[in-house]
C-alpha cells in the first residue's frame, strides 16, 4: 500500500522533511526499546503511535493496534526516549539573518547541523535578535522550516558590560538603573519573548568583569516573576553568582570556571531558591588554546556541577551552540557524565527542563503526551554517547530528521 505520505515523499524525492511537515498523518515507531522516562525501566519490541501531534498510545508489539493509514518506522535494535531540549543556544550565525524570508532548504538544514541531528525538539535561545528568531520560530510551527519548538530570552546587560567576545558594532540592551532593566524586561516579554537573560557578570577580556548591581538584576527579575516567566543569568564569577543568589535568579547559564568550586553558603542558597544550572561543561574546552589550563577548568566545572547535583539541584542540558560551533553533543553528556549517572545525564535532557519550565506534557514518552521524541541507535543507559547517536528527531508527531 502506498499511503498519502509516500506520495506526497516521492513527488518531492530529497526534501522528505518538507513534506512530512504539511501533512497530517499518524505515524508509528515499531520494534524499538523505549525508556518512558529517566528513572523507568526498558520497555523492549513496543509500539509508538502519533497523532495529531500527541502520543496516542505506547505498549508492547502485539498489545497495541496499529491505524490502517499510518507511515511505519522501524525501530529494530533501536532506543526511544522523549525529545531533548537544549536550554542553552542562540540563533545568531548569519544564516538566520531575514530569517523570516531566507529560503525554508537552507534554515531547515542548517538546523540540522546544528541541533535537529542532535535530538532536539525544544531549545530556549538565550539571546539573538528576535527580528530573526521570532519569524523563524513562525515558520516552524506553521511547518515551513524543519526545526525544534523555540523558547526565546531577552537580554539585559549591565552598563559599559558589551562582552569582549560579542561584535562591538552591535547595540546591546544596557542598564544603569533598576528603571531601565524593568523596562527592558517588559519590552522583552511585550515583544513575545518567554524569559529574560541577565549578564551578571560580563567578561571583557584583559580588563575587570562588569557586574550588574543586584538592585539593578531584582527590577528585571521581579518583572518577568510577576509574569510567571523564568530568568536565566551568565555569571561569569564568584560576584555574579553572588548576585544570581541575591536578586532570585531562576538559572544558572553557566558553570564558572573562574572558581574551583561553589561555597557551602551557595550551596544552601541554590536549594532554598529552588535554583537550576546549566553547566555547559564542553564550552570551556573550546575558550582556551593551552590544554593545562582546560583541563584545569574542566575539572572546575565538572567539580561544580557534582556539587550543584548532590545538593538536589535541577540540571538542565545546555551547550551555548550558535556562540560555539561544536554541534556534537558527545563530549558534552561525556563530561557530564564524570559528575552524573546516565539516568541524570538523560533527565538534564527531558524531565528536568520539562518539570522546570512548566510543560506538563512534555519530557516522558506516555500517552498524552506530546509527541516530540528521539530514537537512538543505542542505549544510552549502557553507553553515555549513545545520547549523541540519533537516528530519528520527531516533534509534534512529525519526522524533524532522519539519518540519511
Ligand atoms: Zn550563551
Amino acid at each position: 500500500m502506498i499511503g498519502t505520505w509516500l506520495r506526497v515523499a516521492l513527488v518531492v524525492v530529497g526534501s522528505v522533511l518538507a513534506s512530512v511537515a504539511v501533512h497530517a498523518e499518524t505515524v508509528v515507531l515499531r520494534g524499538g526499546s523505549v525508556y518512558a522516562s529517566p528513572d523507568a525501566a526498558a520497555l523492549p519490541d513496543a509500539v509508538i503511535v502519533m497523532t495529531d501531534g500527541v502520543i496516542s498510545a505506547v505498549g508492547k508489539s502485539g498489545d497495541v493496534t496499529l491505524p490502517s493509514d499510518s507511515r511505519v518506522i522501524d525501530c529494530t535494535g533501536k532506543t526511544i526516549v522523549a525529545g531533548f531540549w537544549n536550554s542553552h543556544v542562540h540563533f545568531t550565525q548569519n544564516v538566520w539573518r531575514g530569517a523570516g524570508a531566507a529560503p525554508a532548504a537552507a534554515l531547515t538544514q542548517h538546523m540540522q547541523e546544528m541541533l535537529t541531528r542532535w535530538g532536539f525538539t525544544t531549545v530556549w535561545d538565550l539571546g539573538s535578535d528576535p527580528r530573526n528568531t521570532l519569524p523563524l520560530r513562525r515558520r516552524i510551527a506553521a511547518g515551513e522550516v524543519a526545526g525544534p519548538n523555540i523558547l526565546l530570552a531577552g537580554n539585559v546587560f549591565p552598563k559599559g558590560g558589551h562582552p569582549v567576545y560579542l561584535p562591538p558594532e552591535i547595540q546591546l540592551p544596557e542598564a544603569a538603573t533598576p528603571e531601565e532593566a524593568a523596562k527592558w524586561a517588559r519590552d522583552w516579554l511585550a515583544m513575545g519573548e518567554d524569559g529574560i537573560k541577565l549578564f551578571t557578570g560580563a567578561f571583557m577580556g584583559d580588563k575587570p568583569v562588569v557586574n550588574m548591581d543586584p538592585a539593578i538584576a531584582k527590577a528585571a527579575v521581579d518583572v518577568a516573576h510577576a509574569q510567571g516567566r523564568p530568568v536565566f543569568a551568565h555569571p561569569q564569577n564568584k560576584i555574579g553568582v553572588e548576585t544570581v543568589i541575591a536578586s532570585d535568579v531562576d538559572v544558572l547559564a553557566h558553570t564558572t570556571p573562574s572558581e574551583r568550586a561553589y561555597s557551602e553558603d551557595q550551596l544552601a542558597r541554590f536549594k532554598a531558591q529552588g535554583t537550576a544550572l546549566i553547566p555547559t561543561l564542553a564550552l570551556f574546552t573550546t575558550v582556551v588554546l593551552d590544554p593545562g589550563v582546560t583541563n584545569r577548568l574542566v575539572a572546575a566545572t565538572v567539580n561544580q556541577l557534582k556539587q550543584f547535583s548532590e545538593n538536589g539541584g535541577t540540571v538542565l542540558f545546555g551547550t551555548d551552540v550558535g556562540f560555539t560551533t561544536q554541534y556534537d553533543t558527545t563530549q558534552e553528556v561525556e563530561l557530564m557524565h564524570r559528575a552524573l549517572s546516565e539516568r541524570q545525564v538523560l533527565a538534564s535532557l527531558t524531565t528536568n527542563p520539562a518539570r522546570f519550565f512548566k510543560a506538563a506534557k512534555k519530557g516522558k514518552v506516555e500517552q498524552g503526551f506530546d509527541a516530540d521524541l528521539v530514537v537512538l541507535d543505542g542505549d544510552p543507559l549502557s553507553d553515555v554517547g549513545n545520547l549523541a547517536k540519533v537516528s530519528t528527531t520527531i516533534r509534534a508527531g512529525h519526522v524533524i530528521y532522519q539519518k540519511p
